[in-house]
């Protein structure tokens, strides 16, 4: 503690006190969305998505937990697809239990990034453009609201977060155990701390992600166009098929604190999984025709290759497809409402990894 003392009084003790504070990093206002959040406290407001041709836009709600020192800036989003609630709930309790006066850092919260999704109950698509908020990043600024929302969601939120981690669960037709997605197609340095933040959010299956794009103008998934930022990032995967239940909520919570221990941004928390299953060759499952979906598995159920994992009948009952697993794997969702258009996912599979990749 600096004082001033009857010989150094004060524009100079001022002066002074102002250069001890900032050569040990001391912790500034943090501004988004038109409101401030002061050290040590909690601000709350919406980005605005302007309008553009056939809508007026949209807003997305905003929570920041401002730590009272300085360190990450870890962005939390939930629901970027619209019937995915574990996710949406989880966040709406951190502020209850993540003390801005004990953190080190900031933790962005961003309740509900698909707003006209959620509002409007859509699957998968936008009500407005019927497209996948999740595969039009980074967005553009005069696109459709999707990639608008986007845009303001790179710019606004990935831009400004050291991490980020984009919270998903099973959409609301989707039954699912719980995972995440570890990408390794980025720089090493942000693939080794993205694998560390799979580690610390502590789901036990963890898929290696191979296949996702590594240019920054078109990295098309939200946690994607953070890696390809330099910022480690996670896509989790927690809950399903339009539940709220606890369980799925709790397990958010838990990633949640989990990260903040490893990060040093909180002093306590849970360890990271010791010994999760890695998953290596995956594969999304996709029916050849429009009609009606029969599940013949359950998430979490191993199967072999060439397992029925569900039928499709047309309309008046008539088999037109059955669905068998490629290989042997675990399922990690499967579609478990009837309707199914062609080309839509019926389920998901994946192989344990005999070897994690290396990272050069
Ligand atoms: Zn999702």
């Amino acid at each position: 503690m600096l004082r001033c003392t009857s010989r150094v009084r004060g524009p100079i003790a001022l002066t002074i006190l102002l250069a001890a504070a900032s050569a040990v990093g001391a912790q500034t206002p943090f501004v988004m969305g038109g409101v401030t959040a002061a050290p040590g406290t909690l601000a709350s407001g919406s980005l605005r998505v302007p309008g553009g041709a056939g809508d007026e836009g949209t807003d997305i709600p905003f929570t920041v937990i401002h730590g009272s020192r300085p360190g990450p800036v870890l962005a939390l989003i939930a629901g970027t697809h619209g019937v995915e609630y574990p996710p949406v709930l989880a966040l709406q309790r951190l502020p209850t239990w993540i003390n801005p006066q004990a953190l080190s850092g900031t933790v962005v919260l961003i309740h509900v990034a698909n707003m006209p999704s959620f509002l409007a109950r859509t699957i998968y698509y936008g009500p407005k453009d019927g497209q996948n908020l999740n595969r039009v990043f980074p967005g553009r600024r005069d696109g459709t609201l999707s990639e608008r929302i986007a845009f303001v969601l790179t710019t606004e939120v990935i831009d400004r977060a050291t991490h980020v981690i984009d919270i998903h669960c099973g959409d609301g037709n989707e039954w699912l155990r719980p995972y995440s997605y570890w990408v390794v197609t980025s720089a090493p340095d942000v693939v080794a701390a993205s694998k560390d933040l799979a580690l610390a959010f502590g789901l036990d299956h963890i898929v290696i992600d191979t296949e996702r794009p590594n240019d920054p103008g078109a990295s098309v998934y939200l946690a994607n166009t953070a890696m390809t930022r330099g910022k480690p990032a996670l896509t989790a995967e927690s809950g399903g098929w339009s539940r709220t239940d606890e369980e799925s909520i709790a397990r958010v919570e838990r990633g949640v604190a989990g990260v903040l221990l490893h990060l040093k941004m909180t002093a306590s928390g849970p360890p990271p999984v010791e010994h999760p299953v890695w998953l290596g060759r995956n594969e999304v499952l996709r029916s050849m025709f429009t009609g009606l979906l029969y599940p013949m598995v359950e998430p979490g159920q191993t199967v072999a290759q060439g397992t029925l994992v569900a039928r499709v009948t047309d309309f008046h009952g008539n088999l037109l497809e059955e669905i068998r697993s490629p290989f042997a794997g675990e399922i990690l969702y499967v579609v478990a409402t009837p309707p199914i258009t062609k080309g839509e996912p019926v389920g998901f599979v994946a192989e344990r990894a005999t070897a994690l990749p290396a990272i050069k």
